[in-house]
């Protein structure tokens, strides 16, 4: 600060990650992002959580102080599935863990609270967005309340950040007061008292600026009923279209919480703008250990934001929108060739894509239509007809990059969504002849028809017909090629016995999956409303949800039918189900005898099964860092 002769910032923001000056990095993102705006802005990243000092070593903003947990929910980041400690954290320095305080939002606002007296507080990030409403935390088995109550802090912006936080910035530096943020859209604040939110719930259809207020069940509703909590999702996900939602109230005690609608999407020149800002595209020179999660995208170009997919275990859809925000060509060009300047590039682009690779530029025909649409999916359950699904300006964009002469191999590691892929055999050839670094991730997720409508996920044959069309371009590039298919076990709808089908559709198919996740309900997913309260939140048909761990446990060795470490859990799966002629040597078992143990009881049925510890496959440890598809 001395060394640019700032005296005072006028924005702190505090993250949860390490600092790496990377447009990947969200809080990062929003800092240069404010910087260019003509703000001076400071972070301080992963502070100490003992006392405010840590916090306060850039002394306090003028104008506000911005909270994020960093690019993960901190809860997430720290424990998997099976509730155990993941092995490292991707987004600190030498992966260490520990240093982040468990839902890092709520603690670090209470620091700045004690740190900076009277500084405005506003909360950001996927943490503080994705548990805006009253939400199921899984980590806690509890439903808890907006986190803006609990963290006491002034505003909470939702979304994609940028417009919101520019929007509040310019408000505060106008000399206006914080009730004079009312009404920007991707925020959401507190009202006290009932004095101050009865107008809105006494008449939920009041006029206000941008349409009515829709009250969503009360925090105390859905805390003790489930089927509340399960409409309550149902409500929320239908005003996620900035094109058409109305602004939200939930009240919470005394108090409510009054959220504005989404901000709208970037343009294309606001999103290049972006990619202009003077990232260094490194980690902090202090670090003395590389920042793992900045390997994964320190070659990586992004093109695009959002999704259209819908798939409701993923909450992308809920945080980034689902209207593509893409850059221009020239702008992806651009920063490529940035990129190829830097010594530390080696002629690779490792991914260029974003949360679906091939979404770049894919939007609804139609602006009017897409404005008025309430759809959860574009794809599901088939694809819109009002959804042009033209792949030409991908195909034009990754022409151009293979003509730089710089780059040398330019894969799309992103997930690619196979239904929409379809549409475009020669996207499909074009990715097997030039950018598959012998491998593509797809995620066929599972085979079972009712699972897959309850991800909302096509259905395995658009996934067999991707792999015959991709098998066959391959071959006729000359390259031997494999795809990597993610699948999920556990997740809601899904049972056990649907878990043995899988894995005797993977063994007849050939294939031995490596990437099997558990499912984990994240906050304010609808997958995760499905798994607390056993409703489908738009049917509000029953759904079974296996909760008990080693029952998740099993799914999952099931799947892992080829690999040795997860035998003697399967094989105590496959007896529980009675299904014992599964443990043999024929073609048609899964898991070969246990000699040792379980000879003798290999194709009778055994209620208990098996004694068996659990699996000594290998943990589980970090996130995945997958794309949603
Ligand atoms: S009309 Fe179809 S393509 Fe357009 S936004 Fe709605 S679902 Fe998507």
């Amino acid at each position: 600060m001395t060394a640019r002769g700032i005296d005072q910032l006028d924005i702190l923001i505090v993250t949860g990650d390490a600092y790496v000056d990377h447009a990947a990095f969200g809080p990062i993102l929003i800092a240069r992002f404010l910087e260019g705006r003509g703000y001076k802005v400071g972070v301080v990243a992963q502070p100490k959580w003992d006392d405010p000092s840590d916090i306060a070593r850039m002394g306090a903003p003028r104008l506000f102080v911005g909270v994020s947990a960093g690019n993960l929910d901190s809860m997430l980041g720290k424990l998997t599935s099976q509730l155990k400690t993941r092995s490292e954290d991707q987004y600190t320095p030498g992966g260490e863990r520990n240093q982040r305080p468990n839902r890092a939002t709520l603690v670090y606002s209470n620091l700045c609270r004690a740190a900076f007296p009277g500084v405005p507080i506003v909360l950001g990030g996927i943490e503080a967005s994705l548990r805006r409403i009253a939400h199921y935390d899984y980590w806690s088995d509890k439903v808890r309340r907006s986190m803006l109550l609990d963290a006491k802090a002034d505003l909470l912006v939702f979304g994609m950040g940028e417009k919101p936080a520019w929007e509040i910035a310019q408000r505060l530096d106008a000399g206006k007061p914080l009730s004079a943020l009312r009404d920007i859209r991707g925020t959401a604040h507190v009202l006290n008292s009932p004095k101050e939110w009865r107008p809105f719930a006494d008449e939920p259809s009041r006029n206000v600026k941008d349409g009515k207020v829709l009250l969503l069940p009360s925090y105390e509703e859905v805390r003790g009923d489930r089927l509340a909590f399960a409409k309550m999702t149902g409500t929320f996900q239908k005003e996620t279209n900035p094109g058409n939602a109305r602004p939200l109230l939930q009240v919470h005690g005394d108090q409510a919480v009054y959220f504005n609608p989404p901000a709208h999407p970037l343009k294309e020149e606001e999103m290049d703008e972006l990619y202009d800002l003077p990232f260094q595209r490194l980690p902090h020179p202090t670090y003395k250990q590389g920042v793992p999660a900045y390997k994964t995208v320190k070659d990586s170009i992004v093109t695009m934001r959002g999704c259209f997919g819908g798939c409701t275990f993923c909450s992308i859809t809920e945080h980034e929108g689902r209207i593509i925000q893409s850059r221009s060509e020239s702008s992806v060009l651009r920063e490529i060739r940035q990129l190829s300047r830097m010594n530390s590039f080696s002629g690779t682009l490792t991914d260029i894509g974003g949360p679906t690779a091939n979404m770049y530029k894919v939007r609804c025909k139609s602006e009017k239509i897409e404005t008025a649409c309430r759809r959860l999916s574009c794809l599901h359950p088939k694809v819109c007809s009002n959804l042009n699904t033209d792949h030409t300006p991908l195909l034009d964009l990754l022409g151009k990059v293979r003509k730089n002469k710089d780059v040398k191999h330019a894969y799309i590691a992103s997930g690619i969504r196979y239904d929409l892929a379809e549409k475009s055999p020669e996207f499909i050839r074009v990715l097997a002849q030039h950018h598959t670094g012998g491998q593509v991730s797809v995620a066929p997720e599972h085979n079972n028809p009712d699972v897959l409508d309850k991800m909302k996920k096509p259905p395995i044959e658009a996934y067999e017909r991707f792999v015959s069309s991709f098998c066959d371009a391959s071959e006729k590039a000359g390259k031997e090629q494999h795809l990597v298919p993610y699948l999920i076990t556990g997740h809601p709808g899904s049972t056990l016995s649907d878990a043995v089908d899988l894995a005797l559709y993977l063994k007849r198919q050939g294939m031995r999956p490596r990437q099997v996740q558990d499912f984990i309900p994240t906050p304010m997913a609808i997958a995760t409303a499905m798994y607390h309260t056993g409703y489908d939140p738009f049917t509000l048909e029953p759904v079974y949800s296996a909760k008990k761990l080693r029952e998740k446990r099993m799914m999952k060795a099931l799947v892992f039918y080829w690999d040795e470490q997860h035998w003697p859990l399967a094989r105590e799966a496959l007896l529980s189900l009675g299904k014992g002629h599964l443990i043999g040597r024929a073609a048609d078992c899964l898991v070969p005898p246990d000699y040792g143990k379980t000879k003798s009881t290999a194709g009778k049925r055994s209620p208990q099964g098996p004694r068996s510890g659990p699996p000594r496959g290998p943990r589980s440890g970090t996130p995945r860092g997958r794309k949603p598809n």
